[in-house]
C-alpha cells in the first residue's frame, strides 16, 4: 500500500511510545488533521487518544492494525506548534507522550467529551421571583440570601460558579428549592466576548525611569525569541511594566501568555489586570470548574482570548497568535508539578517562546539562582528595578539574636515590645510563622513520648480548633490521647509554636487589638481569603499573622513592622536549596511593608546571628545574598553549575527500594557517560511517608546532553530490570525538591 494512511496516535497509558491505528471506518484521510482526538481500542476498553501524524509505515505488519473506533473532533484541538511543543516535553522529562499530550487538555475533552458549544450553568430570577421579598423568607434564611443576591440584578442571572463563591460553598439544595417554589430557574450563560470590556480603568500610572527603560529594552528587541530577567524588589513596578508589555503586543493584534503561582492567593493582581487590560482574558486556574476551564481554554484556542492569564498548566495552552510569554514570580516553587509528569512551567515557557521566536520576560524580587546564572553569562538580558514605584521606601531589615532569650509563643520580649509600640502608634504590624496548625509536636512531660505519624517519619501536628492531631505529610488524622500511650501520665503538652497557638497568645496579650490569621487552615472555604485580605486593607485588624500565604502578592502599606519568626530551619535544611528558600521567603515578606510616611521595618529572629548568608541577606540584601550563594553552589558544583535527575522509588516493604536503585546504578555506570556521577542510593529525607519506605539515587553531571544521553539508554533499560516491578518508581528531571 502507498500513501500516508496510518494514524500514529498518542494515548493516555503509562508507556512510552505512541500506538498506529487505521482510519475509523467511514473517515476521509481530509478529516484527519494532527490535533483531533480520536477514540481507539486499547487493552479491553477504548480511550481517547490525540492523533499525532499520519505515517505511511509502521513496525507492526498492516494488516494487524486494527481501526480507530470514531473520530471525536472536525477541527484539531492542537496546532502542530502544540505538538511539538509537548513531544519536546514529554522527550525531556522522560515521560509518557500519552499522557503528556492528554494532560495538556481540559479534563473534558480529555475524557472525550464532545466540545462545549453550551454556557456554563447558571440561575436567572422567574416572573413571580422578580416580586418575591427575600426579608419575609425568615425561615429559610439561605434561600433569602439567593434571592437576594439574583435580584441585586434581577434581569441578569448568575453563574452557578459566582454563586457558589458568594455563597462561600456548594448549594445546590437551596438552589432546588427556589426552583420547587417557583422563584429561579435555570439557565445557560454563554461567556460573551466582551464581557471585560466595560470594565477598563483609563487612569495608568506614568512609568518612572527604571521601568520605562525595562520596557524599551523589550521592545528594542523586536519579535524575535530573546528572555529578559526583569529583576526588581517588591513593589518597583513589575506589574505596571508587564501591562506595558501586553498593551504594545495587543496593538499588534497577538496574544499574550502570563503565568502566576498561585491565582487563589492573589485575587489584587487579577483583579489589576482585569482592570487596566482592554482585552478579553482567559483564566486558567484550579479554581474553576471543568466547564468553565474548557470555556478558557477554547475562547484562547480562537484566539477570541487575548490574554491568557494562568497557573502552571496553561503553559500548554494552544495560542495561535502568541507574541509574548511573561513568568510572574518565576523563583515560585509551584511552577514545578511535584508528581507525574514533572515538568517546571517556567523553563517550558522558556522553551516555547524560543520555539515560537518571540520574547519572553521572567520577573521576580528574588529571582532563582539558575535564573540569575543565566542572566550573569548573558543568556538573559538582564533588567534591573531598583527602586520602590510610587511613594514607598524599602523596609529596614535587622537581626535579632535570641540565643538564651526566653521566647513567649516564639516571640523575643524586644520583639513583643515592638509590636505592642506599633500597635500604640495606630500601625499595622506583621508576624511570620511558616508552621500552620497549634504545635508542631504533643509530647509527654513524664516520658518524652511524642506523638508521630503511623504512616510517615513525621511528627504530628496539633490543630487545636478541631481538636486533632494532624500528620501534614500524608494527611491522616486522629484524636489527641488524653493519657501518654506509653506511661499512661496525664502529662500531654503541646510543644512549639504554629500560627494557631501564636494567635492566641497574641489575643491574650493584645486583647483589644485586631487580629487576624492566614494561613491555609483559617482560609479554607472558597472566597475566605479574599474577604480576610479586603477586611485587612480597610484597617479592620492592626495584628496579622500568618504563614508563606501573606507572603505571596499582597501589598499591605500600613504595615511598619514584620516579624519573622524561625528562619533557622532554613539554614541547615536537608535540601541544598534551604537556604535559597529562606532568603527568598524572608527578602518576599519584608517587601509587603511600608510606604513613604510609613516605612517598613524588618525584625528577624535567629539564633545563629553569626551565619554568612542571613548576615549577607540582611545587611546587603537579596542580591548580594544570591552571588554568595551562588559561589558557594560553584565550587560545591551544585546546580546550576551542574544538572540533575533525581530517580525515586518507593515500596510497602523496607530494603526493596534501596536494592532496586542499587541495580539501576550498576546499569547506569555499565552506560557511564562522561562527567556523570551517581550518588547514592540513599534513604529519602523522610524515610517512611504514607505507609512507603522511599530511597533516592541523584545523578548529576555538568553537561545537559551528557546526561540526556544517559537518561535515552538507561530509562528503558531500568524498565527491564525485575527489580523495577516491585517498587513504583519515578524520574525528575531538574529536581526542585529531594523529600
Ligand atoms: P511589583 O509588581 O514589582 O511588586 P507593582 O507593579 O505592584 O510592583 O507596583 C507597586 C505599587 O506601585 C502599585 O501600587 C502600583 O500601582 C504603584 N506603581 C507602579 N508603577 C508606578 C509608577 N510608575 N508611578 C506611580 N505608581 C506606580
Ligand atoms: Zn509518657
Ligand atoms: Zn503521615
Amino acid at each position: 500500500m502507498s500513501g500516508d494512511l496510518i494514524l500514529r496516535v498518542a494515548v493516555p497509558a503509562p508507556l512510552y511510545s505512541c500506538f498506529d491505528y487505521l482510519p475509523p471506518e467511514g473517515v476521509g484521510l481530509d478529516g484527519l488533521l494532527p490535533g483531533v482526538r480520536l477514540l481507539v481500542p486499547f487493552g479491553s476498553g477504548e480511550r481517547c487518544g490525540v492523533l499525532l501524524e499520519l505515517v505511511a509505515e509502521s513496525e507492526i505488519e498492516i494488516t494487524k492494525l486494527k481501526p480507530a473506533s470514531k473520530l471525536l473532533d472536525t477541527e484539531p484541538l492542537l496546532g502542530q506548534e502544540d505538538i511539538e511543543l509537548l513531544l519536546w516535553a514529554a522527550e525531556y522529562y522522560r515521560h509518557p507522550v500519552g499522557d503528556v499530550i492528554s494532560s495538556a487538555l481540559p479534563v473534558r475533552l480529555r475524557k472525550g467529551m464532545a466540545r462545549a458549544t453550551t454556557g456554563l450553568p447558571g440561575w436567572g430570577l422567574t416572573a413571580i421571583g422578580k416580586e418575591q421579598d427575600p426579608l419575609a423568607l425568615t425561615r429559610a434564611p439561605r434561600q433569602a440570601e439567593i434571592l437576594g443576591l439574583l435580584q441585586q440584578h434581577p434581569d441578569a442571572p448568575l453563574s452557578q460558579a459566582d454563586i457558589y463563591l458568594n455563597m462561600d460553598g456548594e448549594c445546590r439544595a437551596i438552589l432546588r428549592a427556589l426552583e420547587q417554589r417557583g422563584w429561579v430557574e435555570s439557565c445557560e450563560i454563554v461567556p460573551s466576548r466582551e464581557e471585560r470590556l466595560g470594565e477598563v480603568q483609563v487612569s495608568t500610572p506614568h512609568l518612572n525611569r527604571d521601568q520605562q527603560a525595562a520596557v524599551d529594552a523589550v521592545i528594542r528587541h523586536g519579535t524575535g525569541f530573546q528572555a529578559f530577567l526583569l529583576d526588581g524588589v517588591t513593589g518597583s513596578g513589575k506589574t505596571e511594566v508587564y501591562i506595558a508589555l501586553v498593551e504594545q503586543v495587543l496593538a499588534a493584534g497577538q496574544q499574550a501568555l502570563i503565568l502566576v503561582p498561585e491565582i487563589g492567593l492573589t485575587p489584587q493582581l487579577l483583579q489589576r489586570f482585569q482592570q487596566r487590560i482592554a482585552a478579553p482574558i482567559a483564566l486558567l486556574h484550579s479554581g474553576l470548574s471543568d466547564l468553565e476551564r474548557e470555556h478558557a481554554w477554547s475562547a484562547a484556542v480562537r484566539g477570541d482570548a487575548k490574554v491568557v492569564l494562568g497557573t502552571r498548566s496553561a503553559v500548554f495552552t494552544p495560542m495561535p497568535e502568541l507574541g509574548l510569554v511573561i513568568v510572574d514570580e518565576e523563583h515560585d516553587l509551584s511552577f514545578k508539578q511535584q508528581d507525574g509528569f514533572r515538568y517546571s512551567a517556567r523553563d517550558l515557557a522558556l522553551v516555547r517562546a524560543r520555539r515560537r521566536e518571540c520574547p519572553v520576560v521572567l520577573g521576580s524580587a528574588t529571582p532563582s539562582l539558575e535564573s540569575l546564572r543565566n542572566a550573569q553569562v548573558g543568556r538573559y538580558e538582564h533588567l534591573m528595578l531598583l527602586k520602590r514605584a510610587g511613594e514607598a521606601v524599602p523596609p529596614r531589615l535587622d537581626i535579632l539574636d535570641i540565643r538564651s532569650v526566653n521566647l513567649d509563643a516564639g516571640m523575643s520580649p524586644v520583639l513583643l515590645r515592638m509590636v505592642s509600640e506599633e500597635i500604640q502608634a495606630g500601625n499595622q504590624a506583621l508576624i511570620f510563622l511558616n508552621r500552620r496548625g497549634y504545635s508542631p509536636l504533643l509530647a509527654c512531660y513524664d516520658c518524652g513520648w511524642i506523638a508521630e505519624c503511623r504512616r510517615c517519619d513525621a511528627r504530628l501536628t496539633y490543630h487545636m480548633g478541631n481538636g486533632v492531631l494532624w500528620c501534614h505529610h500524608c494527611g491522616s488524622q486522629r484524636r489527641v490521647d488524653s493519657t501518654c500511650p506509653e506511661c499512661k501520665g496525664e502529662k500531654i503538652r503541646p510543644l512549639g509554636q504554629g500560627t494557631e497557638r501564636l494567635e492566641q497568645v497574641l489575643a491574650a496579650r493584645f486583647p483589644d487589638t485586631g487580629i487576624v490569621r492566614i494561613d491555609r487552615d483559617s482560609t479554607r472555604t472558597k472566597g475566605s481569603l479574599h474577604r480576610l485580605l479586603d477586611e485587612i486593607h480597610q484597617g479592620k485588624y492592626q495584628l496579622l499573622l500568618g504563614t508563606q500565604m501573606l507572603a505571596k502578592g499582597h501589598h499591605f502599606p500600613n504595615v511598619t513592622l514584620v516579624g519573622i519568626l524561625d528562619v533557622d530551619q532554613g539554614l541547615f535544611g536537608a535540601d541544598f536549596r534551604a537556604a535559597e528558600r529562606m532568603a527568598q521567603l524572608i527578602t518576599q515578606v519584608s517587601g509587603r511593608a511600608g510606604r513613604a510616611e510609613k516605612p517598613g521595618r524588618v525584625v528577624v529572629q535567629t539564633r545563629h546571628p553569626d551565619h554568612p548568608l542571613i548576615h549577607t541577606l540582611v545587611r546587603d540584601g537579596y542580591g548580594s545574598f544570591a552571588l554568595e550563594a551562588l559561589r558557594e553552589r560553584q565550587s560545591a558544583l551544585l546546580p546550576p553549575y551542574s544538572y540533575q535527575v533525581l530517580l525515586r522509588a518507593e515500596a510497602t516493604r523496607d530494603g526493596m527500594p534501596r536494592s532496586f536503585l542499587d541495580e539501576a546504578m550498576e546499569l547506569g555506570r555499565s552506560i557511564g557517560g562522561s562527567g556523570v556521577e551517581f550518588w547514592g542510593p540513599v534513604p529519602a529525607p523522610m524515610e517512611r511517608r504514607a505507609g512507603n519506605f522511599r530511597a533516592h539515587l541523584l545523578v548529576q553531571s555538568g553537561s545537559r546532553a551528557e546526561l540526556h544521553r544517559l537518561l535515552a539508554v538507561w530509562l528503558p533499560k531500568i524498565r527491564g530490570l525485575k527489580s523495577a516491578r516491585r517498587v513504583r518508581w519515578s524520574v525528575d528531571v531538574d529536581p526542585q525538591e529531594m523529600l
